[in-house]
């Protein structure tokens, strides 16, 4: 498990404040406002750092894989890990799956997902998780009839109703437990009523999202995260952020999970995501992410982090900087950066430069710690910030690298 900076207090500053023009220029993510949600021993919101999440492969009934899996998560960074659970038999083996957890590894933050008409699922596994995820398309699942071409507003309303007695008893129990749940809506599940009433729209995403909070509320239960989860990444970003303008008008402070569903796999699955979730992020939205993608879960992890780091909201890895070479470059620049981070990736922390020449490279990588750059055939010079601290072999560079690192007591053994 990697340990991780606590936020800056300007990352906390409010989207909606009068400098928010100012903001826009800065360099630094001003981070909405949200309230904090406690999900275990993890905080979502509240300024607290954009919580990773992802979800195992395992049948919930299987305890020994979904401990495993849950595990092998867990240790390299997912700080709160979803498992499903379709059925009553699922939601009672999660019992054992958290005891099993906490006799043999630890307490981990685990959240529940409940679907079709899962109600009574919903009020077992809440005794057993820190957190519920429903979705409002799927918690009172009303069959679409074919012939229908209408709802009125009183069977509108019925549903309604409907939906806040089924939901009532499992708003106490999470309430009374000090636990959390997430409002989930996806695009591809929206309820009937709400595809009648609003369309296949953000809109009716967020309608549906807002009906259920209002019933948390009306039980003075507040430890809500919302997503607004889509396939197409433009739904997904309107949604979103249609969702913080209907908040803000509301003065409502729930903290966001960000994620693009479906998003597939390979590059592009990791572009999709990143299009998504990073352009929200960058605008100061959400408080937590999960990268889906149809690979295994642990494979989601890293991307997870490479978008939280590029856009330096939490720092888990080295940041390197290099050049993408030119006709000027004086070594073999992708050879080299592959050694210079074989031999410094664990140093968390730092921002290290591989440039290929002298003629830009120093100007342009920009604040890094420390910079290997191209001086002459045969040569590369050395940098400690700005600063050209020595020339040495081209063969012998990435050894003095390490050994400046050293004299500057910022190294550490791998
Ligand atoms: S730093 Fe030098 S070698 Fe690298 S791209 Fe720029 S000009 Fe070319």
């Amino acid at each position: 498990m990697q340990t991780l900076p606590t936020p800056s207090p300007n990352n906390t500053s409010d989207l909606t404040s009068p400098d928010s023009t100012v903001a826009a220029f800065e360099t630094t993510i001003r981070r909405r406002k949200t309230r904090p949600v406690p999900v275990g021993n993890i905080t979502i919101g509240g300024g607290h750092p954009v919580v990773v999440q992802s979800m195992i492969n395992e049948d919930t009934m299987d305890v020994e894989g979904s401990v495993a899996g849950i595990r092998r998560l867990h240790e390299i960074g997912c700080e709160i890990v979803r498992v499903t659970v379709p059925s009553m038999a699922h939601a009672k083996s999660l019992a054992q799956i958290k005891q099993k957890l906490r006799e043999t590894y630890q307490d981990v933050p685990l959240v529940a997902d409940v679907h079709h008409n899962g109600m009574k699922i919903a009020l077992e596994v809440a005794k057993h998780v820190d957190k519920v995820r429903i979705n409002p398309g799927l918690y009172v699942f009303e069959k679409p009839k074919s012939d229908r071409n209408e709802y009125t507003e009183q069977e509108f309303q019925d549903i309604g109703t409907k939906i806040r007695q089924t939901l009532e008893p499992l708003v106490i129990s999470l309430r009374d437990q000090n636990k959390a749940m997430r409002i989930g809506v996806n695009h591809g599940s929206l309820a009937e009523r709400m595809l009648f009433t609003y369309g296949d729209t953000p809109e009716g995403m967020v309608e549906s999202a807002l009906e259920f909070i209002k019933i948390c509320e009306s039980l003075e239960f507040y430890n809500l995260v919302i997503s607004l989860k889509a396939s197409r990444v433009p739904v997904m970003l309107a949604a979103y952020r249609l969702m913080v303008h209907r908040m803000d008008e509301l003065g409502m402070d729930y903290p966001l999970h960000l994620g693009v569903t479906e998003a597939g796999d390979g590059e592009y699955g990791r572009i999709k995501s990143t299009a998504g979730i990073g352009t929200l992020l960058a605008d100061g939205i959400g408080d937590t992410l999960r990268v889906s993608l149809t690979e295994a879960p642990e494979k989601e992890i890293p991307v997870c982090y490479s978008i939280l780091q590029a856009l330096g909201l939490r720092k888990t890895m080295v940041e390197y900087v290099a050049c993408p070479s030119c006709g000027r470059t004086l070594f073999n620049l992708e050879d080299v950066l592959r050694e210079v981070r074989e031999a410094t990736h664990h140093l968390t922390g730092l921002d290290i430069a591989v440039m290929g020449c002298i003629v830009n490279g120093p100007g342009e990588m920009a604040d890094a710690d420390y910079g290997y750059v191209g001086k002459q055939p045969g040569f590369i010079s050395l940098y400690r910030g700005r600063e050209e601290i020595k020339k040495v072999p081209e063969d012998q560079g990435v050894a003095e690298l390490i050994n400046l690192i050293k004299a500057d007591g910022r190294w550490m053994d791998p």
